[in-house]
């Protein structure tokens, strides 16, 4: 796979998504009961209830929903081929076992396999933009393996450059003490990822004061402003390396909309409102921290403060990589707390729900993003932007009648009823069907990469997992 070039980046002609259910996710468009999307040199041309062909190749969506291509603000695409290994750990077991375990025998190859396999299945899912928090570059043999699976995938894809988390060896610094490496950010800078509009850009994964030095973060923080980066990093799950250390940050003027935090459930209410004046933005993965230990995730302290979350799914060796379920989970998430706070309040059901449905979707479109400062090129079907789009069937009857489509999609919508998938244009799936790499042989390379990463080390549960296949 590593020699394949990467899938074209330009369709050939016009296309026209005919008489779809247009949800456009644009603040002026909105949602076209019938409606047609024209798309010409990879852009969204035009969205109106009806277009001339002028010559396009016609594609009917008649019955389907037409949206916007979905944004997966934060997963470490490596772990693909661990799926559900980790379905019953918490955090702590999660460092444990992973990081400190069985990420330290992955190959570059590993690495490849994975995030290709994790990359086409959110194509798959109807996602176009993913986030790939890659921290597990021990080497850079490893960083371009990744790089270049994102590639050959044909997804638009942020590569976040990460670096591992192991125990540390007799002598070694631990990571916490390690800024991260400028030599590798400038190299991938020059080469793998020079073009800034290409479909693969490059982003920092940093880790920020919850897990890093105040001097460490103080650097990360301004190398990726120096360099006009993105600098992301987890926030909560046990104590913090550095307390006090977003304090002393801000004091510095280190803070702004380059900062990215994941998850900050433990964050004060003093602490959110001051990263949301400085224009932080937030990724947050509501599954994940619910079931392993974060605390609850952290939508309506957003909400409050004028505020909202990008979504991510996180890890795939725990959950799945459908963002409408994490979606769902998030607002679930968060009516859950609301309704709980009225009825410890009143004793009664509130009046009504708090979070409407239809803001979901934009966690997982307008608000990823802007996260990656992409509003102007992504997120919604508005004339002009990149043509990143999905189609969904209603299903035979799962989605079927649609009297709110967009709440219909938020609530009854599965990346599985995705049929097409278009990415600056091109279609990277198309009648139900992934174009592009074979996916029966990465099928095969995932499960024995699987299976010789879990062969190599002996974790609890996971050797009497792989015993019994
Ligand atoms: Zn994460």
């Amino acid at each position: 796979m590593s020699g394949s070039a990467e899938p074209r980046s330009r369709p050939a002609g016009p296309i026209l998504l005919r008489s779809g259910i247009v949800v456009t996710q644009d603040p002026t468009l909105r949602v076209l009961p019938t409606g047609d999307v024209l798309i010409e040199d990879g852009r969204i041309a035009a969205v109106a209830p009806s277009l001339a062909t002028d010559g396009a190749e016609i594609v009917d969506c008649a019955g389907h929903f037409v949206l916007p291509g979905l944004v997966n603000a934060h997963m470490h695409t490596w772990q693909t081929a661990l799926r559900s290994v980790a379905a019953d750990w918490t955090l702590l077991e999660y460092f444990r076992h992973v990081h400190a375990g069985l990420a330290t025998v992955f190959t570059p190859d590993d690495i490849r396999i994975a995030t290709l396999a994790g990359a086409l299945n959110q194509l798959d899912h109807g996602v176009t933009t993913l986030v790939d928090w890659a921290h597990n570059n021990p080497t850079p043999q490893h960083t371009d393996a990744g790089v270049e699976a994102l590639k050959e995938s044909g997804i638009r894809a942020a590569f976040f450059h990460g670096s591992p988390k192991p125990d540390p060896k007799p002598g070694e610094p631990h990571f916490s003490e390690v800024p991260h490496p400028r030599s590798e950010i400038e190299r991938l800078r020059r080469g793998p990822l020079a073009d800034r509009d290409a479909l693969v850009t490059l982003g920092m994964a940093v880790l920020g004061p919850h897990y890093s030095t105040l001097e460490v973060s103080a650097h990360d923080f301004a190398l990726a402003r120096e360099l006009g980066l993105v600098a992301s990093m987890h926030q909560g799950g046990g104590e913090a390396r550095t307390p006090g250390g977003w304090e002393a940050l801000m004091a510095r003027g280190l803070v702004g909309p380059h900062i990215n935090i994941v998850h900050g459930n433990n964050l004060s209410d003093a602490q959110l409102r001051a990263f949301v004046d400085l224009g932080v933005t937030f990724s947050i993965t509501p599954e994940n921290e619910m079931a392993q230990g974060h605390g609850h995730p952290i939508t309506g302290r957003l909400r409050a403060l004028g505020a909202a979350p990008s979504i991510g799914v996180d890890l795939e060796s725990a959950i799945s990589g459908d963002m409408f379920t994490v979606a769902r989970m998030a607002l679930a998430s968060q009516r859950a707390l609301d309704n709980a706070a009225e009825r410890a309040r009143s004793g009664g059901i509130p009046a009504t729900s708090t979070v409407p449905a239809r803001e979901a979707l934009d966690w997982i479109t307008t608000r990823g993003a802007a996260m990656l400062g992409m509003s102007d090129r992504i997120g919604s079907l508005t004339p002009g932007k990149q043509a990143d789009i999905a189609v969904m069937s209603p299903g035979a009857l799962a989605m079927w009648p649609v009297h709110d489509p967009v709440a219909t999609l938020v609530m009854q919508g599965s990346g599985a009823r995705v049929r097409d998938v278009l990415v600056g244009g091109t279609f990277r799936k198309r009648d139900g069907k992934l174009l592009g790499p074979d996916v029966a042989a990465v099928r095969r390379k995932l499960a024995a990469s699987g299976e010789r990463i879990l062969g190599r080390l002996d974790v609890p549960s996971v050797s009497r997992h792989v015993a019994a296949q």
